[in-house]
């Protein structure tokens, strides 16, 4: 018998090499595969007559092999296919596809799913580059032969994603699947408590197993294809209410957990105002409040500030940094990059060395003896305010007293990271990250520190609250005042001497200008060049009267930063960069961006690079160049951007086309990683789930008792360990 938990290779069928291709899809349990769900259904049951098919729809053909040949036209070969169903036929083609030369044999009965098209000439249906599959005599498996016929015809059949370049195919799947489940343990825990399962009308997991790969006949097509049927809903629920009830766990032992309750008497509350070097907006005010009365709470603040690129977070930042500094703590603030620690540091002296406030600037480039020196001062509690990036994580820096953590840009970070990196500041004690001795709280207990977690990816409401569920949280809603809309045009990178007029008249203005390249990481290297290249261009021949600086991420630290002061002070009138000046960086003289090949960015990424203008009087001007082709979602990202300045329609967007998953940047494993939940599709399950993992821990009750509370968290557990590993929900 198989348990959920047991390795995927004592599949009957699945050998070491097999369970080698399917961990590259995340399957390496039995409970894996099971959760590897059909992306779509093929009705077998009520396959379409030919006779009777339409143009222009979606069908499901089952027919016989006529014939099959491949000609060559002057463009290409292309394979052609007759299959047939009585006295109908109909015709499929397949372009260069001489790989299907030897593949069909006439009267093989065969499983075709396509559109059904119209042929310009003949007016005959057919369908291009159907998806298809043999039925029924597989090679070898002749004595499967009728089993395998019956999971294949005759019925709804679940179809797969195929993996390890088609070594596993959907039909493999199909059958792999059917022999795990056969095969599956009759006891499956049921780790839903009752009272939940109820509300929900949830079947069992060993029904939404069977279920959602082998639908019953009676089921609705449209519900499986929109994974809508009970067995989807329960599994997705199950999915979403394990991680909601670790996060909501997470939440409620900080909120027992001792923090350290600062004071905002009338002496902390002037030195914040006294920085201020304009009026804050309202929005600004109220977030700067919901900060202050978490802070003074005698629990480790955990709040996520959520603003638009140009909002100005940064300096509600340091509002934070000053009551916690005035309390006679001190204060990490961490950015995702060397540049943006940097400009932090550089504002935060203008702003903040005045009022007598100590500040150091702490990134793995420093040289070994300044940071020495620097690591000294912090644990020594010379430094008030300490500048780095997440170095400051990794290479344990000792402080004297931490009361606050400030991370900013967090969607850099990714969720994920982010509980790591809590738990590094937070729950280990403040011994392995933040050093000792930590703060100490009137009772001498070891006090957390406060964390505020500074992001400009604006995410729905009930999204954010509902993914950062460890999280309180705050937005920023306004701008602040006297900004003119960025102008945002489109145009081919044959106009680009228009452009660089444009610039020119800008610049002489008194203006400067960015210009910016895409690195993307496969390519680095020549990706590189040719900004260094088109740097030469600028710089040598069409701005060689102008000041011209090159940025990219492999320049050494003391250039970049050298670099980025110069323009800074507008010592230099146009940048020429890569993405490094995508986040945070903020130079309100600076009014004009050219982004270079803007059709390969990333939507969030063109309106993070936007945000880096528009932040003064002036009006701004961004040109998306685009050089070559634009695919579809291409086009829709570059028409998004001409359309809107508005990172919640941005961002929105952006959800849809990419998908969670980029959107949330799993690459950087920072997502938690839904296996069959999409948060789009199924916010509303996510929302159910975040509210009755809440009532669950709110017990035990006459509802729910403890020990379903204890099956549950056990479940958990073991959920969050297998598919986050070293994150651990204590
Ligand atoms: P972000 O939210 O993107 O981090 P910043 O904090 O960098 O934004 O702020 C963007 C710009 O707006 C900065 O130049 C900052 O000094 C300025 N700024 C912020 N708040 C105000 C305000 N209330 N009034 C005027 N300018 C402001
Ligand atoms: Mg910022």
């Amino acid at each position: 018998m198989l348990e959920l938990t047991t390795p995927v290779q004592y599949v009957k069928g699945i050998g070491p090499r097999l369970a080698e291709i399917l961990a590259t899809k995340g399957i390496a349990t039995v409970g894996d595969l099971l959760n590897y769900l059909p992306f779509r259904y093929e009705d077998r049951l009520n396959p379409r007559g030919i006779a009777e098919l339409r143009a222009g729809e979606m069908a499901t053909v089952i027919g016989e092999v006529r014939n099959s040949g491949l000609f060559r036209t002057r463009k290409m070969p292309i394979f052609q296919l007759t299959v047939g169903q009585g006295r109908s036929k109909l015709r499929c083609l397949w372009f260069n596809a001489t790989y299907l030369q030897d593949k069909f044999k006439p009267g093989q009965l065969i499983a075709l799913y396509g559109k059904v098209e119209q042929d310009s000439r003949s007016g005959e249906l057919q369908i291009m580059q159907p998806q298809f599959e043999m039925l029924g005599d597989a090679a070898g498996e002749a004595a499967d032969e009728k089993t395998a016929a019956s999971l294949e015809v005759g019925r709804i059949v679940p179809i797969y994603e195929s993996a390890g370049q088609g070594h596993v195919s959907a039909r493999w799947f199909r059958r792999i699947i059917r022999k795990a489940l056969d095969d599956l343990t009759p006891e499956i825990t049921e780790s839903i408590p009752s009272a939940v399962r109820e509300r929900l009308a949830l079947v069992s997991p060993r029904e939404a197993l069977w279920k959602v790969h082998w639908p019953e006949a009676g089921e609705s097509f449209e519900d499986l294809q929109s994974s809508r049927t009970p067995a989807h809903i329960r599994l997705i629920f199950e999915e979403l209410f394990f991680t909601e009830l670790g996060l909501e766990l997470k939440r409620r032992q900080l909120k027992t957990e001792t923090g350290i309750a600062f004071r905002l008497d009338d002496r902390v509350r002037q030195a914040i105002k006294k920085i201020l070097p304009f009026h804050p907006t309202a929005a600004q005010k109220r977030v700067l409040k919901e900060i202050a009365d978490d802070m003074q709470q005698p629990h480790p603040m955990r709040r996520l500030l959520q603003g638009d690129v140009g909002s100005g977070k940064t300096i509600i930042g340091f509002q934070a940094a000053i009551i916690a500094i005035e309390n006679g703590y001190q204060v990490a603030l961490m950015a995702p990059t060397e540049i943006l620690a940097q400009q932090h540091y550089f504002s935060a002296r203008r702003i903040l060395e005045n009022a007598g406030y100590r500040i150091v600037l702490l990134t793995g480039s420093l040289e070994a003896d300044r940071k020495r020196e620097v690591r000294r001062h912090i644990a020594q509690g010379n430094a008030h305010l300490v500048i780095g990036t997440h170095a400051l994580l990794e290479e344990k820096v000792e402080f004297a007293k931490p009361g606050l953590v400030i991370v900013d840009e967090q969607h850099r970070f990714g969720v994920m990271q982010r509980l790591k990196l809590m738990k590094k500041s937070g729950d280990e004690g403040s011994a392995a990250a933040t050093g000792r001795p930590a703060g100490q709280t009137s009772t001498g207990a070891l006090a957390e520190p406060d964390v505020l977690v500074m992001t400009a990816t604006p995410i729905p409401r009930t999204l954010a609250l509902t993914l950062y569920g460890d999280l309180d949280l705050s937005v920023l809603d306004e701008l602040p005042p006297g900004r003119t809309p960025i102008i945002t045009r489109c145009v081919a990178d044959d106009q680009s001497p228009k452009v660089w007029d444009f610039v020119r008249k800008q610049v002489e203005a008194g203006h400067q200008a960015y210009v910016v390249y895409p690195v993307i990481a496969e390519n680095e290297e020549s990706e590189l060049k040719a900004a260094i290249k088109m740097y030469r261009e600028l710089s040598g021949k069409i701005f060689a009267d102008l000041k011209v600086g090159l940025l990219h991420g492999r320049l050494d630290a003391d250039l970049k930063d050298q670099v980025m002061r110069m323009f800074q002070k507008g010592e230099l009138q146009i940048l020429v960069a890569t993405t490094v000046i995508e986040v945070g960086v903020d130079v309100p003289n600076a009014t004009m961006m050219v982004i270079e090949h803007a059709e390969r960015f990333g939507l969030a990424q063109l309106h993070q690079l936007r945000g880096r203008i528009g932040r003064g009087a002036a009006k701004s001007y961004c040109v998306l160049m685009t050089g070559g082709k634009i695919s579809e979602d291409g086009q829709k990202r570059l028409d998004a951007m001409t359309r809107t300045n508005d990172g919640f329609e941005i961002a929105q967007l952006d959800l849809e086309l990419r998908g969670p998953g980029e959107f949330f940047g799993t690459r950087q494993a920072g997502l938690p990683s839904f296996r069959v939940a999409n948060i789009i599709r199924d916010a509303q399950l996510l929302e159910a789930a975040k509210h009755e993992a809440a009532a669950v821990l709110a017990g035990p009750n006459s509802e729910i008792s403890a020990e379903e509370i204890s099956r549950a968290l056990v479940q958990m557990r073991t959920r969050w360990q297998h598919t986050y590993g070293l994150v651990e929900v204590a």
